[in-house]
């Protein structure tokens, strides 16, 4: 079924296990990453089951999109939801009544309208499959009370496979999953959650507009994701880079339904559109081509921005997820979370959340290891894929420095914040300052070597080390960490090697100079021949126009590269080609060969080199 229908050769990470489980009966949750490959979690077993299987996916555009290309691979897919007009559902009632559909895909709240669930149970049915089920969590971020709802199907369909699928990571989410699809009796099945084709690179903020340009010049055409905190510097940054010449949108909770779903459509239908966005475009984005996520804030959490960039490079090419951040950022992030009125409970919550931010942004080594073991994975060896691991830092000799940290936060008393202790370092002159008396001891204006980004770096660092930490009233004061290791640096029996940023002067230099943004963010043509890929991705949007669905429902990028590169001259070494099934290949074969042997044609008119 896999070969026949989806045209590849192998199940990945523990999808046959599944879909062998479910094939025997049985129920299970599945915890992939974006991009891991749920929905063949789910679709082989209904095509290899007897009878329909029923999908619960949460939103409309999605269910769309999956029904379209499981059509194209000539699979009898219908999605019944409140946007269809009266024709259709009834066409899609008809082929229900006349078991003539494989897939159903419902909405949870129409699943519980009306006599739905009465003719589903007059039906033979093979399995449910509910997708997104973190919507069922309260815990989660994208709660829908229509979620709880599902608990009827155990209790209406005992004997019913059900499957719940979630990208999710977090284990409180997980286990809030499990009791309320009543899923105990079922298995767990957890995949990898790394990414490996995401290549993490973390910036520190100088000018951040000019960072993101300098970064976007390698994706021009390239479709990607800019997330900004507030609708006003949304706003702001999509004018930005209209104005220099990207074609990127603004979507965010303050826009009119109108525009907003007008710019998701043009994201996922046209190639190289940018959408800037807040974290209210998140949940549905299922283009499998997004080949950047770039923050110029940062996001509220680790968890956040693992989800968030994860919605780059779902088809497994490379992509990059880009974020600058400046040194004011987390004592901003620290106001909002103290100034939120929240119960001190939830505000300690909040706090710890952006510690273990700090923690990636501040990482001295590998990303990818700081961000695996937040999710609960050991990754071994440096990922070779992030900014830590491409661009080694030079540690420096810092153990001066690092004692006349330590010795300014204890003469001013252990409660201050680092703004604070680096503005009594660098000798500055503010009422603050005064006011305090902190010009009279003896480490004021001591640390004239570091300028105001590298104070602020080597403290945190410190913090990362242990040597310092936050005061717990939650007010970003720093005080001393351990002792034993304290008095060891500085008694100057240890020494302390860390990176610093470069000094100030030479940052600006240093960015303008990088091409930011991967050695190659576009290895997605690698090995194949940029000009045929783009004469097959030519024919691609002709014939997703043809048919108004998004590109990647005719053929992934993937397929495409492999076409460009290996250039088969027959219908059956097409079918020997990633992403193309027996219904593919009988739609589509004759046309990509004609494109192929168009080409080598035009190539061989062309006089040799
Ligand atoms: P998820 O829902 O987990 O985010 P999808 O089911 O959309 O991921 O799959 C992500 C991509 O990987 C899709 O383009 C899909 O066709 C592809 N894919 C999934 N499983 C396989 C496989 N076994 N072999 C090749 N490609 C696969
Ligand atoms: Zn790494």
């Amino acid at each position: 079924m896999l070969r026949k229908v989806f045209g590849y050769d192998a199940f990945r990470g523990p999808q046959q296990q599944i879909v062998e489980h479910v094939i025997a009966g049985g129920s299970a949750l599945v915890l992939m990453p974006t991009g891991g490959g749920k929905s063949l979690c789910y679709q082989v077993p209904a095509l290899c089951l007897p009878g329909l299987a029923v999908v619960i996916s949460p939103l409309i555009a999605l269910m769309q999109d999956q029904v379209e290309a499981l059509r194209q691979a000539g699979v009898r897919a219908a999605a019944l939801h409140s946007a269809l007009n009266a024709n259709d559902s009834a066409a899609v009632w008809r082929d229900l009544q006349a078991d003539n559909l494989d897939l159903l895909y419902v909405s949870p709240e129409r699943l519980a309208a009306g006599d739905l669930l009465d003719r589903l149970g007059q039906r033979k049915l093979a399995l449910f499959a509910i997708d997104e089920a973190h919507c069922v969590s309260q815990w989660g971020h994208d709660f829908r009370p229509e979620y709880l709802q599902l608990a009827v199907l155990a209790q209406r369909f005992p004997s019913v496979p059900r499957l719940a699928l979630t990208a999710t990571a977090d284990p409180r989410t997980r286990a809030e999953i499990v009791t309320r699809l009543a899923l105990e009796q079922g298995r767990v099945f957890t995949a990898s959650f790394d990414r490996p084709n995401i290549r993490y690179l973390v910036r520190s903020k100088d000018d951040a507009k000019a960072q993101l340009l300098s970064f976007l010049e390698a994706f021009r055409g390239e479709a990607g994701i800019v997330y900004a905190r507030s609708r006003s510097r949304v706003d702001q940054y999509a004018a930005h880079l209209r104005a220099a010449g990207h074609d990127a949108v603004a979507y965010h909770a303050g826009l009119e339904a109108g525009p907003r779903a007008a710019a998701l459509d043009r994201f996922r239908r046209d190639a190289g559109v940018v959408v800037v966005a807040t974290i209210a475009f998140g949940m549905g984005i299922d283009k499998p081509d997004v080949r950047f996520v770039a923050h110029v804030d940062l996001p509220k959490s680790l968890e956040a921005y693992y989800q968030e960039t994860g919605r780059a490079g779902r088809d497994g090419l490379a992509a990059v997820a880009w974020m600058v951040h400046g040194a004011g950022d987390v004592p901003q992030l620290r106001r909002f979370i103290d100034d939120s009125g929240a119960e001190p409970a939830q505000k300690r919550l909040e706090h710890g959340k952006l510690e273990a931010l700090i923690g990636f942004t501040e990482a001295a080594g590998c990303r990818r290891q700081v961000l695996l073991a937040h999710l609960g994975e050991t990754l071994a060896l440096p990922c070779g894929n992030c900014d830590r691991c491409l661009e080694p830092q030079e540690r420096v000799d810092v153990t001066v420095p690092a004692q006349k940290a330590l010795s300014a936060v204890f003469r001013t008393g252990q409660r201050f914040g680092a703004a604070h202790v680096v503005d009594v370092l660098l000798g500055a002159d503010t009422a603050r300052l005064r006011s305090l008396g902190h010009q009279q001891l003896s480490v004021y204006g001591i640390g004239k070597e570091l300028d105001q980004g590298q104070w602020r770096s080597l403290l945190r660092q410190l913090t990362a080390e242990g040597l310092l930490e936050p005061v717990p009233d939650g007010h970003g004061g720093l005080r001393w960490g351990s002792e034993e290791p304290v008095r060891t640096l500085l008694r100057g029996e240890r020494r302390l090697e860390l990176p610093l940023p470069p000094p100030r002067k030479e940052r600006r230099r240093a960015t303008a100079r990088s091409a930011d943004g991967a050695s190659d963010p576009s290895s997605a043509g690698a090995g194949a021949d940029a000009a045929l890929l783009s004469a097959l991705k030519d024919w691609r949007r002709q014939q997703a126009r043809e048919q108004a669905v998004p590109p990647y429902v005719v053929f992934h990028d993937r397929t495409l590269v492999e076409l460009a590169a290996s250039q088969p001259g027959t219908l059956s070494a097409l079918a020997g080609i990633s992403g193309i099934g027996s219904a593919k290949l009988e739609r589509y074969g004759e046309a990509v060969l004609a494109v192929l042997a168009g080409w080598r044609n035009a190539d061989a008119a062309q006089p040799g080199p």
